[in-house]
């Protein structure tokens, strides 16, 4: 088995969602491994309140438990300021050595909008994006074409996997509200939310 597998993203918690996306990359593409990172500060939501990052990788730590192919990595967390993936990407080549593939995970939906990330050229030239299809959203890639050129059609791919509606926003919404969020979260998340008192 070669290759890692990234799962970035604000985790705020750490879904079922995620999970089931990470296991069907990691099955179809026979990756050696997904890392989790939780994003300290996403440049693209620097406005709305969050979970500590303390609490946002203890939840993700905790969700990863049980699966040998999982883990929970803290390196955008250990990085002051804004979390850019080109970064992340970098130091991750570092780690793995320049020739170990690495396969961004993320929906199509935030796929889309590749052109808007830090230096997107230089990114997608780095690793493959693997767009897992969400709320219907698929790959323009007319859009990705037309910016990318040919690197578009090496680097970026498309997996259907099991789209399950869940959203972080949702999960924290329904605790406000007193709702159930059972099988939302893994159990272990669950009891850590209701400890900590977080999303009330
Ligand atoms: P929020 O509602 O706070 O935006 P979220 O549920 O979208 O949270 P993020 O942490 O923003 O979760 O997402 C991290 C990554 O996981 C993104 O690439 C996103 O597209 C993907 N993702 C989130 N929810 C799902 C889901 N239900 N199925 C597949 N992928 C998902
Ligand atoms: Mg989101």
């Amino acid at each position: 088995m070669e290759g890692i597998g990234i799962m970035g993203g604000t985790f705020d918690p750490i879904h079922t969602g995620h999970l089931l996306t990470a296991e069907f990359v990691r099955d179809a593409y026979g990756l050696e491994k997904v890392l989790f990172i939780p994003a300290a500060h996403s440049p693209f939501k620097l406005d709305k309140r969050v979970a500590s990052a303390e609490d946002r990788l203890a939840m993700t730590e905790l969700a990863v438990a049980g699966n040998p192919h999982f883990e929970a990595s803290d390196i955008e967390m250990c990085r002051e300021g804004v979390s850019y993936t080109s970064d992340t990407i970098a130091a991750l080549h570092e780690h793995f050595g320049p020739e170990e593939p690495l396969y961004f995970i993320t929906g199509a939906d935030a796929i889309n909008d590749l052109p808007d990330w830090h230096h997107p050229r230089e990114l997608l030239a780095s690793c493959h994006f693997i767009a897992a299809r969400r709320q219907g959203t698929a790959l323009d890639m007319a859009k990705l074409r037309g910016f990318f050129g040919s690197l578009c059609d090496a680097h970026i791919h498309e997996l259907a996997t099991p789209e399950l509606e869940i959203s972080s926003t949702q999960i924290r919404g329904r605790i406000r509200e007193g709702r159930s969020i059972r099988y939302m979260v893994p159990g272990s998340v669950e009891t850590y939310i209701r400890k900590e008192g977080l999303y009330r």
